[in-house]
């Protein structure tokens, strides 16, 4: 039978979902998935998804007694760790059990400070809760996680992996608005996010896209949030995204860039507070807000309605103009990179982006576009553009476990 394999678990609490993954940790140090699954849903109908599919009837009976209709991000969170004690004690075949050596945690905003991930313990965690205000819809579930495994295993380590760390080198240039200093110094500032899918990106750049990985890339990370990255030799120079994730391109239902006297309108002239206005920026808006449909790709693209082709149509055209803003400061242009739910799946806005970068000197190879990459220009193409799938869950393995292996050294 053997001793119980080492293995790490990552958590992803998202606004409305919880993300598991549970990785082996090999000899090397290299994670290697084992299984995860999701629960969706959170504050509206809660739902498991384990593994591929559903769930057993058994385990959605107890899912369903514990978290019930209105059970909350730690509620669920709670039950998911009862459950993984159980599947992991569990031998896989004549394999053994596995113990977990660490929890790897995705937390939106690191602030100023952190670089890098970090081990969690209580001053940690203050800090973290004090940025709650600049990343309302995703922090504090991300530290319900952290809290609520530190309640069940207070000696099990913690990591917490940043969104914001990957893009911690930017300049000063990059990282300021045209604001008073003491704002600035306060941590007002672009941050920018979606830095463990950028990590990804890049990690995976010299495999799969070789001939651009030390060059100019501009990483387009398109899914219900959505961001472009700069990178230069695989580091982040800047991107669209800034002081909170409303910045930059249209998203599913946030805005993006938006005159900040439409904030200042809506409260003189409608009675918006600053509640209203968060839910507005947020939730209001993006495809969702253009389209009057549906926040989904996938719904517009299904749909005749005019308001579908006129959100879609604004989405590629805020991605090409930003993709344009950020050759100019990448200094020119090697590689575009297409990733996340809609870069990954959406063959058409691929098509349009790509066109609509012609002029940069992305030319189109629409078979291999519509087979979904890697490459997607044809031979030749003075930028090339790919499609590569990010694994932002792996990096939070691979980051949490060089993070503990530095802590022990
Ligand atoms: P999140 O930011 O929540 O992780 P995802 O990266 O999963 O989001 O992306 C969700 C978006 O991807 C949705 O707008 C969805 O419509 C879109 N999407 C997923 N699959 C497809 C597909 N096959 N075709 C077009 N769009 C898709």
């Amino acid at each position: 039978m053997g001793d119980p394999l080492p293995a790490i678990l990552v958590l992803n609490a998202g606004s409305s979902s919880v993300k598991f993954s549970v990785f082996d940790v090999a000899g090397d140090g290299a994670p290697a998935p084992a299984f995860g699954g999701q629960i969706e849903g959170i504050g509206l109908a809660p739902k498991l998804a384990l593994g591929d599919g559903g769930a057993s009837a058994e385990d959605a009976e107890s899912f369903a007694a514990a978290v019930g209709s209105d059970g909350d991000h730690a509620a669920a969170i709670d039950w998911l760790l009862g459950w993984l004690d159980g599947r992991l004690a569990a031998r896989d075949g004549d394999g053994p059990a596995r113990r977990l050596d660490a929890v790897g945690h995705r937390v939106v905003h690191g602030g100023p400070d952190f670089a890098a991930p970090m081990l969690v313990d209580a001053a940690l965690l203050e800090r973290l809760e004090a940025l709650v205000p600049l990343a309302p819809l995703h922090q504090p579930h991300n530290l319900a996680g952290i809290e609520a495994v530190a309640r069940r295993a207070p000696a099990l380590p913690q990591v917490a992996c940043f969104d914001t760390a990957f893009h911690r080198g930017h300049s000063e240039l990059a990282e300021r608005f045209a604001i008073p200093d003491w704002l600035y110094r306060e941590g007002v500032r672009r941050y920018g996010f979606h830095g463990l899918s950028y990590d990804s990106i890049a990690g995976q750049l010299p495999q799969r896209a070789p001939e651009i990985a030390r060059g100019r890339v501009i990483v387009a990370h398109l899914g219900n949030g959505a961001s472009l990255c700069a990178l230069d030799d695989g580091r982040s120079l800047d991107s669209t995204m800034s002081f909170t994730a409303l910045d930059g391109l249209p998203m599913g239902t946030r805005c993006g860039a938006i005159d900040p006297g439409v904030g200042l309108y809506l409260m003189a002239e409608k009675g918006y507070d600053r509640a209203a206005l968060e839910d507005f920026y947020y939730r209001q808006c993006g495809l969702k807000g253009l389209s009057g449909i549906s926040s989904d790709l996938r719904d517009l693209e299904a749909s005749e309605r005019p308001g579908a082709k006129l959100a879609i149509d604004y989405f590629v055209q805020r991605i090409c103009r930003e993709i344009g803003a950020l050759t100019a400061v990448l200094g020119g242009l090697d590689g575009l990179v297409f990733t996340a739910g809609i870069g990954e799946n959406a063959t058409e806005i691929r098509a349009a982006v790509c066109a609509g970068c012609a002029w940069l000197g992305v030319a189109l190879d629409a078979a291999a576009n519509r087979a979904g990459g890697p490459r997607i220009t044809l031979p030749g193409a003075a930028v090339s553009a790919w499609v590569i799938a990010t694994d932002e869950e792996r990096t939070i393995a691979l980051r949490s476990l060089e993070t503990l292996g530095e802590a022990r050294r």
